[in-house]
C-alpha cells in the first residue's frame, strides 16, 4: 500500500497533486511520501516481537530528511561508508544504533566510526580485522566487532545483487569464520559482540533467509562451544518489493519465519532493510520532451540513466504512469533519456501511456537505489528530492546547478 494514487485521473502523492509540485520545482525530481515511509517502517519494525533494532540500509535512500524520519521512529542505520556515517549522524540517528558493513573500509573510515561510538563494525576479512585492531589501539578504544559470515546460500535474485554465495566478494566463508573469531579474541582492542550476514537484495521468497539463518545458528552454537558468546545477530536486509508482479513475503511472514528459528539464541536481532521500506515510497517524476517513431516508438524524457540507473544496470522494470491521465490508451514504446548511450532507458519495449511532448510521467517504485545511485554523467545536475507530508511538500534536496557541477574543479 502506498500513497501515490489517482483521484479523478490526477496522480496525487498523499494530498498533493504531483503536477503542482512539478510546476514549482521543475522536472525531473524524486518524490517521497512521508506517510508511506512511516507506514512501511512501522510495518517492518512492528512485525518483530523479539528484541531487535531496525537499522535502515542507508544506501537505499540516504537523504538526511528520510534518515531523520526513521530515527524519529526509533530506527538505526546500516552504513557502508564514512559518508553514510556522516549522513546518519547529521540526521540525528543514535550512534548506538549504527552498524557498519562493507568489504573495503579505509582506516580513516574505521577511525571515524570508532570515534563516533557506533554499535558494531561488521568485519569482512582477516586483513580488515588487523587494520581495525591497529586503528582502535591507536585511539585507545576497543572496537565492537561482528564478522560478516558468508553462508553460501543462493538468494535466487539478480546476479549483481546476490551477496551470500561463496563466489561473491562478501563476508568470510562460514566454515572458516571460527578461526577469525578465535584470532579476534586474542586481540587487545577488539571486542566480539556479534555475527552478521546479508545474502542479497530483492528476495521474493523467505526460504533463503531461513536457510542462511539455520547455517548461522549452527555457527553460533559452534562459537558458544568454543567459549565465545555474542549479543547481536545481524541478519542483513534483502526483502524484496513488488515492482511488477512479484509477490514478496509480507513483513509479518518474514519476521515470523526468522523468529521461529531465533527463539533460543538469546541475542538481540539486527535487521538492515532498505528497499522494502523505501522502494515503493518514492517515484521519479519526469517530463516528455519529444516522441519519435524510428524503427520503433520512442518517448524521450528529461530523466536518464544518470538519474535512475536501475533499468540500465539490472534491466530492472519500473512501471510508468501518466501524472495526469487523459484516457487508458497505452502503446509499446521505449522510454529513453537524453544521455548519449544506447543503454539509457527507463523502459524498453514496455506498455506505457500514450503521451506527447510536455506530459508528465511517474516512474514508479523508484524510492530505493534511485537518487542514491544517480550521477552527474553527461554533466547533468542531479535532480531535486521532494518530500510530501499530508497536503504540503518540502524540497529536501535542491536541484544541483551548473555551478555545483564544477565546484571543486580548477584549471592549474
Ligand atoms: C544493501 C544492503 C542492505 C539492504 O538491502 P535491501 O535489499 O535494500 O534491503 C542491507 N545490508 C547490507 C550489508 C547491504 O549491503
Amino acid at each position: 500500500m502506498n500513497h501515490f494514487q489517482y483521484k479523478d485521473d490526477i496522480l496525487f502523492c498523499e494530498d498533493v497533486a504531483i503536477a503542482d509540485i512539478a510546476a514549482e520545482v521543475g522536472t525531473p525530481f524524486y518524490l517521497y511520501s512521508t506517510e508511506t515511509l512511516t507506514r512501511h517502517f512501522k510495518a517492518f519494525d512492528g512485525a518483530f516481537s523479539h528484541p531487535h533494532i531496525t537499522c535502515f540500509a542507508t544506501k537505499a535512500c540516504s537523504n538526511i530528511a528520510v534518515l531523520n524520519l526513521f530515527g524519529e521512529l526509533g530506527g538505526g542505520a546500516d552504513i557502508v561508508s564514512g559518508g553514510e556515517l556522516f549522513r546518519a549522524l547529521k540526521a540525528g540517528i543514535d550512534p548506538k544504533k549504527i552498524v557498519y558493513s562493507g568489504v573495503g573500509k579505509s582506516k580513516e573510515e574505521m577511525r571515524f566510526a570508532l570515534e563516533s561510538g557506533i554499535l558494531m563494525i561488521n568485519v569482512e576479512s582477516h586483513q580488515e580485522l588487523e587494520a581495525l585492531q591497529e586503528v582502535a589501539a591507536g585511539l585507545g578504544i576497543t572496537a565492537p566487532v561482528s564478522f560478516r559470515v558468508n553462508p553460501d546460500v543462493d538468494p535466487k535474485t539478480h546476479a549483481y545483487i546476490s551477496t551470500g554465495l561463496a563466489k561473491n566478494k562478501f563476508g568470510i566463508p562460514i566454515q572458516e569464520a571460527l578461526h577469525s573469531y578465535q584470532a579476534a579474541e586474542k586481540m587487545s582492542h577488539i571486542e566480539i559482540i556479534g555475527v552478521s550476514c546479508h545474502i542479497g537484495s530483492q528476495l521474493t521468497d523467505v526460504s533463503p533467509f531461513v536457510e542462511s539463518l539455520q547455517k548461522v545458528k549452527v555457527f553460533v552454537e559452534k562459537l558458544n562451544q568454543a567459549g565465545i558468546t555474542i549479543s547481536y545477530l545481524d541478519l542483513g536486509g534483502g526483502v524484496g518489493i513488488c515492482y511488477n508482479d512479484e509477490e514478496p513475503p509480507l513483513p509479518a511472514i518474514y519476521a515470523e519465519a526468522l523468529e521461529r528459528e531465533m527463539h533460543d539464541l538469546g541475542c538481540t536481532l539486527i535487521l538492515e532493510p532498505g528497499r522494502v521500506i523505501v522502494g515503493n515510497a518514492g517515484i521519479l517524476v519526469t517530463k516528455v520532451l519529444f516522441t519519435k517513431q524510428g524503427g520503433k516508438k520512442f518517448v524521450i524524457v528529461d530523466a536518464g540513466m544518470n538519474d535512475l540507473a536501475r533499468p540500465s544496470l539490472y534491466g530492472a522494470y519500473h512501471a510508468i504512469k501518466a501524472v495526469n491521465r487523459k484516457n487508458d490508451a497505452v502503446e509499446v514504446a521505449d522510454v529513453v533519456g537524453p544521455i548519449c548511450e544506447t543503454g539509457d532507458f527507463l523502459a524498453k519495449e514496455k506498455e506505457v501511456p500514450v503521451c506527447r511532448s510536455g506530459d508528465l510521467l511517474a516512474v514508479m517504485s523508484s524510492g530505493a537505489y534511485g537518487f542514491t545511485m544517480s550521477s552527474n554523467y553527461n554533466s547533468r545536475p542531479r535532480v531535486a528530492e521532494v518530500l510530501v507530508k499530508g497536503d504540503v511538500f518540502h524540497v529536501i534536496r535542491k536541484r544541483e546547478t551548473y555551478d555545483s557541477l564544477i565546484a571543486g574543479e580548477m584549471i592549474p
